[in-house]
């Protein structure tokens, strides 16, 4: 094992002999990754430590895969992965977390919406001894109100449910330690919510706040259904609270129909009503209806991603990985020392 112990990373005359990995998962990004990588380089040059960028192109159908290249072609730190069609970002940054080699990996979009500029700082909070640096949004620039609204309601309902807390506002940028990379590359499951996964490792978690900028070119790649589905996989992936739903709101529903049937039985005797009544009969079997249909629903949402787990196929499929020059080098002295 490398010293993973942070007392040995609070040695800043040390520093330089740890690398930092940054992944980078990217979709149809042509009009921006020119920009980008010239922008993390400029940072990456700075910083104290060795260090490796890992692009996993997502499927993209546009230019940025001859980009990409033509990128490879100027740095030997930059690696490539490719998958064979669009997976999703979940398992574009889980094949970048296997990929990476370094001791610290960064995660970061590639649409200049997380400033690489922050990661000297993300890099200061590892070495005292964080195995998470989870970066905070103040505020989201470029986003309508719609998808902040719904993005706080989300967090809300998760934390509500899930038995790990999620960070509101954290996103997807952030630091994760070497020994945190390899806690989730143990997770297999299918259901690759991120946010929740960071969250359930646990280990040392350091939150740092910054401004998240406009998107510098191209198109946000989430459209609310998309999103839907995710806040879904979120909830279904960390709690089974709504399992229950069914459970209460079936004792509430029997509980209500036993007294209103009293209430008939002794009106009838007592008053002696002749049959009326057909819109109460009918709304109540709309009612019932409706919630039993709804209760089939959760439990179809579980039992899907059951099924999906249960198929147990890969998560993604690399079409190639050009691995950075250096960090092949790392695998060969790493495989050595075994
Ligand atoms: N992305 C990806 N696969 C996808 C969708 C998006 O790898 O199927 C990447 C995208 O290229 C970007 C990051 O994920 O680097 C964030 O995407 P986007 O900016 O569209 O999301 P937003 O910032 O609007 O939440
Ligand atoms: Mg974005």
């Amino acid at each position: 094992m490398e010293n993973l112990h942070p007392i040995h990373r609070v040695d800043g005359s040390s520093a330089s002999s740890y690398k930092l990995t940054v992944v980078v998962p990217l979709f149809n990004e042509e009009s921006v990754l020119p920009l980008f990588h010239a922008r993390l380089e400029s940072v990456l040059e700075h910083i104290r430590h060795d260090w490796e960028i890992i692009y996993v192109d997502d499927g993209s159908t546009d230019q940025s895969p001859i980009i990409l290249q033509q990128i490879k072609a100027t740095s030997a730190r930059v690696g490539v992965a490719r998958f064979t069609r669009n997976f999703g970002k979940e398992e574009a940054m889980s094949a970048g977390l296997s990929l990476a080699s370094g001791d610290a990996v960064i995660i970061i979009d590639a649409d200049l919406q997380d400033p690489p500029e922050l990661m000297p700082a993300m890099l200061d909070a590892w070495l005292a001894g964080a195995d998470i640096v989870n970066m905070r949004r103040l505020q989201r620039s470029g986003e309508s109100w719609f998808k902040k609204v719904t993005a706080h309601a989300f967090y809300r309902v998760i934390n509500r449910l899930s038995e790990v807390p999620v960070p509101e506002d954290v996103g997807d940028f952030r630091l994760l330690s070497r020994r945190a990379v390899d806690a989730l590359n143990l997770l297999e499951e299918r259901n690759r919510f991120m946010k929740g996964l960071f969250a359930w490792i646990g280990y040392r978690n350091v939150t740092l706040d910054y401004n998240r900028d406009a998107r510098v070119a191209g198109k946000s790649k989430w459209q609310y259904w998309r999103l839907w589905n995710f806040a879904l996989e979120g909830i279904t992936g960390f709690s089974v609270a709504p399992l229950k739903i069914a459970t209460y709101l079936g004792s509430a529903c029997a509980g209500i129909t036993f007294i209103y049937a009293a209430y008939f039985f002794l009106k009838t005797l007592l008053v002696g009503e002749s049959v009326k009544g057909f819109p109460t009969l009918i709304v109540t079997v709309m009612i019932l209806g409706g919630l039993q249909l709804m209760a089939i629903g959760i439990i179809g949402e579980y039992l899907g991603r059951l099924f999906v787990e249960s198929k147990r196929r890969p998560l993604y499929l690399l079409e190639e990985f050009d691995a950075p020059r250096a960090s092949e080098d790392l695998h060969a002295y790493r495989e050595q020392r075994k």
